[in-house]
Parts: structure tokens; C-alpha cells; sequence
């Protein structure tokens, strides 16, 4: 199952600017089979695992968050770039492997407590994740874990995410 999802992520070299090899989802979003298997797999895990939210990163975070918060059963919070958001919101200023960013919650988007799952597409150098984690930090929301497609493991992501909280890759690069 795995050899076939990973043939379905595309490889573009150079985007969105030189030297960034892209991990392309959008082959694998468009095979029905595959899609339904890939959220089949990033959802066992988690099973029983007590996740009372799912919270994807904008954007292509939020394609797989929402699809996993349907099939765990559990709502679907999102992760938004600078100044989408309407309501109040708290944010964090970080950089990506090619770009700086920020990214925003609204503030009563998770009641303290709550057992959140952070859903991305890709794990590269771990920058977005450790926000996204620092964000709900500060709501005072309990981390699950957190889930992605790809891990590119060569970037390292993984040493930045605390030792002891679960980070789940399906294809590993
Ligand atoms: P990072 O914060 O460096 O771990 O980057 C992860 C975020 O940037 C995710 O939201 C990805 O969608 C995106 N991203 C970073 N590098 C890549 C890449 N090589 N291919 C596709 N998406 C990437």
C-alpha cells in the first residue's frame, strides 16, 4: 500500500524557488482508491487514542486534517495563515524551509484540555509543526500527537518535535 501512495507523490525539483525538491500530493488527492487509503492509514493509529479534535495546517494540511477528523469521528480546527481568520485569534511567527510565515488560531478554537492531533501534509525541517504545537501550547489544549504524509528525512524535522509525543509519518523520504 505504501509503494503505491509514495508513486502517487510526485517529485517537482526547484519549487517554489531553486534547490526546493516539492513532495507534489496532488497525483495521490486524485486517485480515489488511494486517498481513501491514505486517510484509512493515517487514521489506525490514532484509534483509541482519545483525540478529541484534528487540527490542519493551512493549506494542504487542511485537505487530509478534515478527511482524518471525519474518520476518527472527532471536529476539525484550522491552522490559517496571517489574517484569515474572523474572530479573535492568537498567532506565531516562524520560518518553513523556504519561506517566513505566520500562522493563526482562533482563540476559543480548542477549550483547555482538549486532546488535539496536528495534521500536515509534509514534515521538512519541522519549523511549521513546532508553531502549530507552540500555538496550542498557549490555548492550553493537550498535544496527541501529531500526523503527516511525507517526513523528509534528511531535513531533520523530527529532532525539533519533543521526545515522548508522538509524530507519525506514512512515507518517509
Ligand atoms: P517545515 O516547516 O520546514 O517542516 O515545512 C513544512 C511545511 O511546508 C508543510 O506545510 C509543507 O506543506 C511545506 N513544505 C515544506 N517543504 C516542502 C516540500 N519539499 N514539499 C512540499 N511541501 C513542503
Amino acid at each position: 500500500m505504501r509503494a503505491r501512495l509514495a508513486a502517487l507523490v510526485r517529485d517537482v525539483p526547484d519549487f517554489p524557488r531553486p534547490g526546493v525538491l516539492f513532495k507534489d500530493i496532488t497525483p495521490l488527492l486524485a486517485d480515489a482508491r488511494a486517498f481513501a487509503e491514505c486517510i484509512a492509514a493515517l487514521a489506525r493509529p490514532w484509534r483509541g487514542q482519545r483525540v478529541a479534535a484534528v487540527c490542519g495546517i493551512e493549506a494542504r494540511g487542511f485537505i487530509f486534517g478534515a478527511a482524518l477528523a471525519t474518520a476518527l469521528g472527532v471536529g476539525f480546527v484550522p491552522l490559517r495563515k496571517a489574517g484569515k481568520l474572523p474572530s479573535a485569534t492568537l498567532g506565531i511567527d516562524f520560518e518553513l524551509e523556504y519561506a517566513h510565515t505566520r500562522l493563526e488560531i482562533h482563540a476559543d478554537a480548542l477549550a483547555p484540555g482538549t486532546r488535539a492531533l496536528l495534521v500536515d501534509d509534509v514534515l521538512a525541517t519541522g519549523g511549521t509543526l513546532l508553531a502549530a504545537r507552540q500555538l496550542l501550547d498557549r490555548l492550553g489544549a493537550t498535544l496527541a500527537g501529531a500526523a503527516v504524509v511525507v517526513e523528509l528525512e534528511s531535513l531533520q524535522g523530527r529532532a525539533r518535535w519533543p521526545a515522548g509525543v508522538a509524530l507519525r509519518s506514512l512515507l518517509r523520504y
